[in-house]
């Protein structure tokens, strides 16, 4: 039988968290719950890694642009915020590779990176012949059975060998997880390959009978992207959250430091000294945190070897006439070889056209590569200097410096999913059904970084804290 007045504590107010708040917050009111909701974030702002700048006519994004729309619960959850006439699909472009110090098209029907047709494969510059040959041995090669988990580069280097894998496939994976292909598990980021190849034996063969026509030819007639946003940036999703959750106990500016059991509670002790009670938990907050602040168990060792890798987004104004782009296009991500320090670069005028005022130009460049992080510490004006070096290597930029600019570094942003990861994650979470009662880990360290996996993660914590405490 359910108890009455029963607390529950959020601990992080990144999407995830504010994700949480706000569905459990509905699920309160819908059942008429008697249950007390916190939510204590450590910074003065909400949001986590989604920071938006509004300046002059610009809207910038600092962490993440964008969300995959087919992903529906993140779609679903601008909808239940009341902001669906906001949504905004990117426009649709072609995007390229920089390999070999050219930019190549992205050959059309590839699914990260994976040929879904044959024609653009055969014509691409991207590969030579002897990889491009590689490649099509995919269609003989036999389905290996492993029994458990492999890395990303392990998988795609035996389907369709090396160079598919470094001018293609690593830099795509690499704009997402800022991981090195050769430790990411594949059954934590993209087990759905796993299963076409079991299924179908050939990669190729297999996406191609299993992807959408929207994801093959479609694409081309397609006037919509396949991401979105959302007006202002997806800041406004943050801010609707706030005035959504006014009612709740929202502790800004204020770190969890240690949770205790105490009988049938915990006792949460914040960085202002207070300590509160709370029934059930949903920790929301990275990885790394979490042995810091559930001290006694060497259960969470392995969040302390688990590693995030830094990046740093750079997002430079340009007026109009200054940049001249020989092709027409949304970006470009750069092959695994290449000697740039950028990772890629978002022309963020021409993918999101609302961000910018018609007579500017937008570039969104990335650095920080995984083994090769020191770029992400260099002070503002060396990285803005060295990502201008390499852009003119690629485009024709008639100024020294962007009218503005903003770096954003992401330190041990990024947690890495490593072969094992998974499994790991299981026996974590199984184990806290006993040592941890009504403590649920939630969030971009776990079951995906994504946004909308971020989205689903709080709220199937939500059902989680529902079922704890009606038993
Ligand atoms: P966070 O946003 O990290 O939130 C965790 C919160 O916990 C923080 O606010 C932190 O202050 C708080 N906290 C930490 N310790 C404590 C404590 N002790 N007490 C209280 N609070 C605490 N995903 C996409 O889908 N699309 C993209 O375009 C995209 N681009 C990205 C670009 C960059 C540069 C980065 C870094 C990530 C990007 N991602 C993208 C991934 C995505 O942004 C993240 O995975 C997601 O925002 C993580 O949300 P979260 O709530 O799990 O964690």
């Amino acid at each position: 039988m359910r108890k009455r007045n029963q607390h529950v504590t959020i601990i992080g107010g990144g999407l995830t968290g504010l994700s949480a708040a706000y569905y459990l917050k509905r699920e309160i009111q819908n059942q008429q719950l008697e249950v007390e909701l916190s939510l204590i974030e450590a910074s003065p702002r909400l949001g986590g890694k989604i920071q938006t700048v509004r300046r002059n006519g610009f809207t910038i994004e600092r962490g993440p642009d964008s969300f995959l729309e087919r992903k529906e619960s993140a779609p679903q959850l601008v909808k239940d915020l009341g902001l669906e006439s906001k949504l905004v699909n990117n426009a649709t472009g072609k995007s390229y590779v920089l390999a070999n110090d050219k930019l190549h098209p992205m050959p059309e029907g590839a699914v990260m990176g994976i040929p879904t047709q044959i024609m653009p494969f055969v014509t691409t510059g991207l590969f030579s012949v002897g990889g491009k040959a590689r490649a099509a041995a995919d269609f003989l090669l036999p389905a290996k059975n492993i029994n458990g988990d492999q890395s990303l580069g392990q998988f795609f280097r035996r389907r369709l060998g090396d160079q598919v894998v470094e001018n293609l496939i690593e830099p795509l994976l690499s704009g997402i997880y800022a991981g090195d292909i050769d430790q990411l598990s594949l059954m934590s980021t993209f087990p759905q390959f796993y299963k076409v190849e079991q299924e179908h034996r050939s990669l190729i063969l297999g996406l191609k009978k299993s992807t959408p026509k929207s994801n093959q030819t479609y694409k081309a007639e397609r006037k919509k992207g396949i991401f979105q946003t959302v007006q202002g940036g997806l800041q406004t999703i943050i801010e609707a959250f706030e005035e959504n959750l006014s009612d709740i106990n929202l502790l800004k500016g204020t770190k969890v430091l240690d949770i205790k059991k105490s009988d049938d509670k915990y006792e949460i002790t914040l960085s202002n000294g207070d300590k509160m009670e709370s029934d059930s938990i949903i920790l929301a907050a990275p990885h790394t945190v979490v042995p810091a602040i559930l001290k006694d168990h060497a259960l969470f060792d392995y969040f302390k070897a688990m590693p995030s890798t830094s990046v740093a987004t750079v997002a430079m104004a340009f007026p109009k006439n200054a940049v001249r782009m020989d092709q027409e296009g949304t970006g470009f991500v750069i092959s695994r070889n290449s000697d740039y320090t950028i990772t890629a670069c978002t022309w963020t005028h021409k993918k999101w056209p609302h961000t910018t005022p018609d007579d500017q130009v937008m570039l969104r460049a990335y650095v920080g590569k995984p083994g090769d992080q020191a770029i992400v510490d260099q002070p503002d004006d060396v990285i803005i200097k060295t990502v201008m070096d390499d852009l003119k290597r690629i485009i024709s930029i008639d100024v020294d410096s962007p009218n503005f600019a903003y770096v954003t570094r992401w330190k041990q942003a990024m947690p890495q999913y490593h072969v094992g990861h998974k499994e790991k994650i299981k026996r974590i979470k199984d184990r806290m059904k006993d040592v941890y009662p009504g403590i649920f880990l939630s969030g971009a360290s776990y079951e995906g970084i994504g946004l909308p996996d971020c989205i689903d993660q709080g709220k199937t914590a939500v059902q989680h804290v529902l079922q704890f405490l009606s038993e």
